[in-house]
């Protein structure tokens, strides 16, 4: 199907495009990679009048670290995360992440922050954000501010950005040289959703487990962070028996519906074991740093 006419705009500051949004308040939409937001316009989910296209501002495609974050641009594309050398090691969660991502053609274009704005509860890069615990930067006509992940992910396609506001960088702390994560997804075949998914991030004191984040995928409204497990595992010797403790408690925090892809049942144990697998690689890459 086609998608309802629409006026577009394609403007070359991030001024210009808060003013269009401003502007055309509810009717208009930003267009990042447009592999998310084009299907929904061509089954008629969505029908803006407007599309303001953020692709030809300079200066939004920035994948670096400075003060002590990984600073993702509003621009940095699903494939960019993928191949970038910064992505391996500490950050290597993300990195892990991005290759399951849908296919090289989703990939290519799409975009993290737009993946996190649509805040599809089968999206990948919510649950990646929640384990790292990163923040948003989103800015509006009234300047910018930070949006902790937590906060800003609040349901199926809902976030708490306002209509005029716009992502312009995903942030991720830096979680230290004695930390590792990775992302385990399962998908039916490649370029699929997941069917469940498990987000972790570990870093470790002393031999004793010092922050923890894990976030899940496909099993609820929005992608969940299993906080019972965190704190469970946080301070903890990241023993057989805590590993396999923690793992059951995030499949008690799964919120699965069940569907085409699989059973409640099936789903929650599928978040179990993904997060013992999860947590025992984390572990091992980050003893591997602090020796
Ligand atoms: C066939 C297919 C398979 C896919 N499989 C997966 C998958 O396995 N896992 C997964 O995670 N995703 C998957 N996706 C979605 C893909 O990752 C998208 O790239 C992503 O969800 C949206 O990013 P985008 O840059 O394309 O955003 P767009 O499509 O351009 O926009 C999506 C929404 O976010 C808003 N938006 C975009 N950027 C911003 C911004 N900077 N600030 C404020 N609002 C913004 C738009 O207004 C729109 O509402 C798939 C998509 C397709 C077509």
């Amino acid at each position: 199907m086609y998608p309802a006419s629409f006026e577009y705009f394609a403007p070359s500051t991030l001024e210009e495009a808060i003013s269009l949004l401003n502007e055309h308040g509810d009717e208009a939409k930003v267009m990042a990679g447009g592999q998310s937001l084009i299907p929904v316009m061509k089954l008629r989910f969505a029908a803006p009048s407007v599309i303001v296209d953020l692709n030809r501002i300079p200066g939004l495609d920035h994948l670096v670290e400075r003060d002590g974050e990984l600073v993702i641009g509003a621009l940095v594309r699903h494939a960019a995360c993928e191949r970038s050398p910064l992505l391996r090691g500490r950050y290597r969660l993300l990195g892990d992440a991005a290759a399951l991502v849908s296919d090289p053609l989703v990939r290519n274009r799409g975009t993290v922050c737009g993946s996190l704005a649509h805040c599809d509860p089968q999206g990948d890069w919510g649950a990646v954000m929640l384990a790292a615990r990163a923040s948003v930067v989103a800015q509006g006509p009234a300047g910018s501010r930070s949006i902790a992940i937590d906060d800003l992910l609040e349901g199926p396609f809902a976030t708490t950005l306002a209509a005029d506001e716009i992502i312009t960088e995903a942030r991720v702390p830096d979680p230290g040289e004695r930390a590792s994560g990775t992302y385990l997804k399962l998908e039916r075949k490649v370029g699929d959703y997941a069917t469940a998914a498990v987000a972790v991030q570990v870093s470790l004191d002393n031999g004793h487990v010092g922050e923890v984040g894990i976030g899940l995928t496909g099993v609820g409204p929005t992608n969940l962070r299993a906080g019972e497990a965190e704190s469970a595992l946080r301070g903890a010797e990241p023993t057989d028996e805590a590993i396999r403790s923690a793992a059951a408690s995030a499949a008690e925090a799964a919120q699965p519906q069940e569907d085409h892809r699989g059973t409640v049942a099936y789903k929650r144990n599928l978040v179990r074991v993904l997060c013992e697998r999860g947590l025992r690689t984390a572990v091992a890459a980050a003893r591997a740093g602090e020796e």
